[in-house]
């Protein structure tokens, strides 16, 4: 199959959606004309590396590998561990030339990526991303990044890889809620860019949440598709890229409201597109039927619709720790329709206090 690619000029990269893609990595290198240099550092978690560390080093017999696992979960998205990897390496001698790959989920993608960008100050990159919320979007675009005690993803860079791998079928050992999760921005895709994709979604709920191999690589290949297009033209997140915030500032607020891990990132920000639906009505962007349409599929991919209840102040406090506050304003990616959306910081509030009172209900 053609490959996608990200067009950023001579950092333009491919992505290539494959089932068995991580048995056949090497070769996926050689048609993409990615030539795999002698010493490589696959980077992964223990979860991970239980499930597909054996068939990647399998698919590589021959490459000098140096294998470097972190613990599994958010907490190693850390500055401990990128000093971790960073003294593996040069304890191995690892050169600039070297590439490192990330094998896993967004955390392992992020950190991994965060030290391909300072190691020697910068060695290639590519990505193997294992969770559909990695497969979608994480693994795409360049943002790479640890977190610090005083917040997420504080530390960071863009650092485009040079290539990303997906392979579907590694989706079937995922679970439940992780991969749930990951529809959540899925069907974000849809709302904000692609309403063939919603109809696409919603023909199909049942093969895609049975994780049938041959429609989630077509519903990924969509995604990264969509992905591509938006880091092309706004790399630095300057305009259209901040779109793919949708649901995300009332989402961040309910994951922060309710603890960490009480709500998974998807679930948050399928709760939080209900939000954005329901101010988009409101201002008459959005019409009911469409937001029904919205609601009902969210519940078929077995996403949460209801916000949990907090008082203003509190939706208000969170709302305004979002990253995309600017001079003081908080921005509210509105959805136009189905397909299409706006990013704007010209809400009233109280307007806003009423779409999640109506999204309560
Ligand atoms: P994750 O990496 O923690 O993976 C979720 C869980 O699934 C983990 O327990 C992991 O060990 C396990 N796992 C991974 N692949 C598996 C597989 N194939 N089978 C079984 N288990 C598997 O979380 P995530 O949801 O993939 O990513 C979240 C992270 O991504 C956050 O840190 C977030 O900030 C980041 N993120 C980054 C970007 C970006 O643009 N760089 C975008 C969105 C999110
Ligand atoms: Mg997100």
């Amino acid at each position: 199959m053609k490959p996608l690619m990200v067009e950023l000029g001579e950092r333009s990269y491919p992505i290539i959606v494959a089932p068995n893609a991580l048995a056949d990595f090497p070769q996926i290198c050689q048609e993409n004309r990615i030539a795999l240099p002698k010493q490589l550092v696959i980077v992964t978690n223990d979860t991970v590396a239980q499930h597909y560390l054996a068939t990647l080093q399998a698919a590589l017999a021959g490459y000098q590998m140096l294998v470097i696992t972190v613990g599994d979960g958010e907490s190693f998205k850390s500055l401990a561990s990128y000093e971790h990897i960073m003294s593996q390496l040069i304890a191995a001698n690892i050169s600039r030339d070297a590439a490192i790959i990330a094998l896993g989920g967004g955390v392992v993608g992020d950190l991994a990526g965060f030290v391909a960008a300072t190691y020697q100050r910068g060695v290639d990159f590519i990505q193997i991303p294992t969770t559909l919320l990695a497969d979608v979007d994480s693994s795409v675009g360049g943002k790479t990044a640890v977190n610090h005690p005083g917040g997420k993803n504080l530390i960071g860079a863009f650092y485009q890889p040079r290539l990303v791998v997906i392979d579907p079928n590694c989706l079937l050992t995922l679970s439940d809620r992780d991969y749930r999760s990951g529809l959540a921005e899925v069907v974000k895709y849809g709302v904000i860019y692609d309403p063939e994709l919603l109809a696409s979604l919603e023909q199909h709920s049942q093969a895609i949440l049975q994780r049938q191999p041959d429609i989630i690589a077509a519903v990924i290949r969509r995604c990264c598709e969509i992905k591509a297009a938006i880091v092309a033209a706004d790399e630095r997140e300057q305009g259209a890229r901040a779109l793919l915030n949708l649901g995300h500032t009332f989402g961040h607020a309910i994951e922060a409201a309710a603890g960490l891990g009480e709500w998974t990132h998807g679930e948050a920000v399928a709760a939080g597109m209900i939000i954005a639906a329901k101010l988009s009505e409101q201002l008459g962007e959005m019409q009911t039927s469409e937001y029904r349409r919205l609601r009902q599929l969210l519940v078929d991919m077995g996403l949460p619709v209801t916000p949990p209840q907090l008082d203003p102040q509190t939706w208000w406090q969170y709302m305004r720790r979002d990253k995309k506050v600017k001079a003081g304003a908080v921005r509210f990616v509105i959805p136009v329709g189905l397909g299409q959306a706006r990013l704007t910081s010209d809400i009233a509030p109280e307007l806003v206090d009423q779409s999640i009172q109506q999204a309560l209900t």
